[in-house]
C-alpha cells in the first residue's frame, strides 16, 4: 500500500506519541511538519536551527524506527529549517513574536527579507568589530558615498550578516521608497543558473542592475570557481557602482584570500572599504549576552552569574553563546529547573570547553571509532551495523562516508584499519569517501554544519 506523505506523517506521530512524554511531543513533534518523501528520505520542516540540531541529536533514530513501520522500509530522516519560516528570528521560537511590520514596500522578487533583529541598536559593539561597525554606519548614512564597496569578512557567527542587515534597515527607515536588496551569494548562483536554463537572463539583469538602491550580498565566497556566475556579478556590481549605488558584501576571507574568484572582482572587492570582524574578548562577550538578555526579558530568568559562565566557556562565536542560551532555556523549562550554574554545565556540557588547567586538547581523550560509527548512525538515522554492512543503498553510502572521514579526520587512523572497521573495504574505497565527503564540505554549508556538530559529539561525555 502506498501512503502519501501527509498519511505516513499522521501515523508517524501517532506511534512517536505513545513514546514519548506529551511535553516532548509538544515541543518537537507537533511542530514538525513534513516537507518531502522522496524515494528513502523523508525531510521534515521544523521551526528553526536549533530545532534542527536538537532534532538530529536526539529524534532521528525514533521518528526513522517509526517510519520504518509506517512505510514498510528503511527510511532516513532528514530537519531542514521550514522554508515559510526562515525568516523568522531563531530566538522568537521562545518569546511572543513581536507585532509584524507587514507589506514593507513592493519588494524586488529577489530581495531576502532582513531580520527584525539585526539592527545597530541590537548590534554590540568591542574591539573586534568595532571598526567594520564603523563602516557600516559611515555607509548607512551616507550610501554610495564614502566607502564601496563595503567588504566586510570575518570567520562565522561573528556579525557580519548582522551587521549588512543593519545597514539595510537604517536605509529603510530613513527613506522607505529606496529599493534594498539583500540576497545571499547562494542564491545569486542559483538564480543565474536558472536564469541560463530558463533563458530569464533578461528579466535577471533588470531586477538585479536596475532595480536595486542598496546591494547587500551575503557570504561572497560561495562565488569561488562559479565562472559564469561571477561573469554576471561583475557586470551587476559595475552597473550598479556606476549608478553610484551602495554596494556591501560579506565573506569568510578577505578579498586576496580567495583564490577561486577572477582577479578583477577581488580587485573591485578592494576598491572601497575591507574590515574584518573578529572573534570576540571575554567583556565584550558578557556584554553580547547581557545584551540578549535584556531584548529577550530574560533578566529573572537568566542570573548574571550564569552568563558570566557562558562567556567565559564558550569563546568561539556569537552564535554559540546564542545558542547556549536557547539550549539552557529549553534543558530548564523541560525539566522544569531553576537557571543555575550547575544547570548550566549540564546542559551545555557538549559546548563547554573543558578548563584548560585540567584538560588540554592534547590531552583530550580521542573517541573511540565505535563511537564514531554510533554517532553517525543516529544522526543520519541508519544503524551502526548499517554503516558496517556491505549495503550500497544510497541512505547508506552518505552516512557511511561521513564516517569514514571522521574516522580519518578525528581519530587519524590508517586508511587500512578505516576500510576493516567498516565491513572490510579496500583503501581506495576509503580515500574516495573522504575525497568526496572533502568536496562536499567546502560546496555545502548546512552539510558542514551537520558534520560540524557530529565532530562535536564526538567529543562529548
Ligand atoms: P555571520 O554572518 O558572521 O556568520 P551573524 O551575523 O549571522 O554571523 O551572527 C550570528 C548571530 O550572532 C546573530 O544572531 C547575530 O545577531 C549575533 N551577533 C553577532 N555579533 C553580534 C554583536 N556584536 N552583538 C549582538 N549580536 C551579535
Ligand atoms: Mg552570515
Amino acid at each position: 500500500m502506498q501512503l502519501s506523505l501527509k498519511e505516513a506523517w499522521t501515523r508517524i506521530l501517532d506511534d512517536v506519541r505513545k513514546e514519548v512524554p506529551e511535553k516532548d511531543f509538544k515541543a518537537w513533534f507537533e511542530p514538525a511538519k513534513p516537507v518531502a518523501l522522496d524515494g528513502d528520505r523523508l525531510v521534515l520542516g521544523v521551526p528553526d536551527e536549533f530545532a534542527v540540531q536538537w532534532n538530529e541529536a536526539k529524534h532521528v533514530g525514533l521518528v526513522a524506527r517509526h517510519a520504518e513501520r509506517a512505510l514498510g522500509r528503511p527510511i532516513a530522516i532528514v530537519f531542514r529549517v521550514d522554508e515559510e519560516r526562515l525568516a523568522r528570528p531563531q530566538m522568537d521560537f521562545f518569546v511572543a513574536p513581536p507585532p509584524s511590520q507587514a507589506a514593507v514596500m513592493a519588494p524586488n522578487p529577489s530581495a531576502q527579507p532582513l531580520n527584525e533583529r539585526y539592527t545597530f541598536e541590537n548590534f554590540v559593539i568591542g574591539k573586534s568589530n568595532e571598526l567594520a561597525a564603523a563602516a557600516a554606519h559611515a555607509v548607512a548614512e551616507a550610501p554610495g558615498k564614502l566607502y564601496n564597496p563595503l567588504f566586510i569578512y570575518g570567520a562565522t557567527g561573528l556579525g557580519k550578516t548582522h551587521l549588512m542587515q543593519a545597514v539595510g534597515h537604517i536605509v529603510q527607515k530613513r527613506t522607505p521608497g529606496l529599493r534594498v536588496l539583500y540576497v545571499g551569494a547562494e542564491q545569486f548562483i542559483n538564480e543565474v543558473i536558472e536564469g541560463i536554463h530558463g533563458r530569464t537572463m533578461p528579466e535577471l539583469r533588470r531586477r538585479y542592475r536596475t532595480e536595486v538602491d542598496l546591494f547587500l550580498v551575503d557570504d561572497v565566497h560561495f562565488l569561488e570557481g562559479k565562472e559564469a556566475t561571477q561573469e554576471e556579478f561583475f557586470h551587476t556590481f559595475n552597473t550598479l557602482y556606476e549608478a553610484k549605488k551602495q554596494i556591501v558584501l560579506t565573506s569568510d576571507r578577505p578579498p586576496k584570500e580567495m583564490p577561486g574568484l577572477e582577479a578583477r572582482l577581488v580587485s573591485r572587492f578592494e576598491w572601497g572599504m575591507v574590515a574584518d570582524v573578529g572573534q570576540p574578548d571575554l567583556e565584550h562577550r558578557i556584554a553580547i549576552l547581557r545584551k540578549k538578555q535584556e531584548q529577550d526579558h530574560l533578566e529573572t530568568t537568566i542570573p548574571d552569574e550564569v552568563l558570566g559562565f557562558i562567556a567565559e566557556h564558550v569563546q568561539s562565536n556569537v552564535r554559540e553563546l546564542e545558542g547556549c542560551i536557547i539550549k539552557l532555556l529549553l534543558y530548564a523549562s523541560l525539566r522544569h529547573r531553576e537557571i543555575t550554574i550547575d544547570l548550566a554545565r549540564e546542559a551545555l556540557a557538549d559546548k563547554i570547553r573543558p578548563g584548560q588547567e585540567t584538560q588540554t586538547s592534547a590531552s583530550r581523550q580521542l573517541p573511540s571509532i565505535d563511537k564514531v560509527q554510533d554517532v553517525v548512525a543516529r544522526r543520519w538515522g541508519v544503524t551502526p551495523e548499517g554503516l558496517r554492512s556491505k549495503a550500497r543503498i544510497k541512505t547508506l553510502t552518505v552516512p557511511r562516508q561521513i564516517a569514514m572521514y571522521l574516522a580519518r579526520e578525528v581519530l587519524q587512523m590508517q586508511l587500512v584499519e578505516i576500510g576493516q572497521a567498516f565491513g572490510g573495504r579496500d583503501h581506495s574505497t576509503v580515500i574516495h569517501s573522504v575525497d568526496k565527503v572533502q568536496r562536499q564540505l567546502q560546496r555545502d554549508r548546512s552539510f558542514r554544519e551537520r558534520v560540524e556538530s557530529a565532530r562535536q559529539e564526538l567529543y562529548a561525555p
